[in-house]
């Protein structure tokens, strides 16, 4: 898996579409400051290869991980800070994913805030799909800082019928459960619908 054509050009089962054997396409969105990079690198660093540039303004991690005794493959892109100044990219993005993590700072109100925003537009580029959508509190660790309790945050989570997951990529808590998570959700779909 190399190349920046991959980032364009989808699998098998179309748009974003889940192919059997593919590679999982991990998109992480939302606002600056958030911790995406930060989580980006502890999923590429959970085993030892090195982030690899994709494109001039695109990094991707791509890794196999265990999840339930089965590997998937999955690659985390940190690219939507750079689709600012441009729909096209931004489009893009919210069409190649597999799975989205909406990723705020339970610290910032404002990140909070944007989150059912991305949601929208994300649901807007990709209606009547089943996409998976994690909710994603990082910054756990920043006790009296806090700003959203876990309560506000799952309360939301649930009115937009999406996961919660609360991270702290400070201390690489729950990140691992971050993406097995992600697999589990793909999983289950695909449990769905091959029934
Ligand atoms: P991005 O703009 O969303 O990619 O955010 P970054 O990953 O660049 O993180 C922004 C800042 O927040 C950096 O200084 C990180 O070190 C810090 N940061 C990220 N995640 C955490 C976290 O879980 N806890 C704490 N305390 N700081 C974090």
């Amino acid at each position: 898996h190399s190349g920046s054509s991959d980032s364009v050009v989808s699998s098998e089962s179309g748009p974003g579409g889940i192919g059997d054997l593919g590679v999982i396409k991990v998109m992480l969105l939302g606002e600056s400051g958030v911790g995406k990079t930060a989580l980006a690198q502890i999923f590429g660093g959970l085993e030892d290869n090195l982030p690899h540039v994709l494109g001039d303004s695109e990094e991707a991690y791509e890794k196999k991980i265990l999840v339930d005794g089965e590997e998937a493959a999955l690659v985390v892109y940190d690219v939507w800070e750079q689709t600012d100044s441009c729909s096209w990219m931004q489009e893009n993005c919210l069409q190649m994913g597999n799975v989205y993590l909406i990723i705020f700072s339970v610290t910032d109100r404002r990140s909070f805030s944007k989150v059912t925003e991305l949601l929208l537009q994300l649901r807007t580029s990709r209606p009547n799909e089943d996409l998976p959508i994690i909710l994603v509190g990082n910054k756990s660790d920043l006790v009296r800082s806090r700003e959203i309790s876990l309560e506000e945050g799952r309360g939301v989570a649930v009115m937009l019928n999406c996961k919660y997951v609360e991270t702290s990529a400070a201390l690489h808590h729950n990140t691992r459960e971050l993406f097995e998570g992600v697999v589990r959700q793909i999983r289950l779909r695909r449990s769905r619908r091959d029934r």
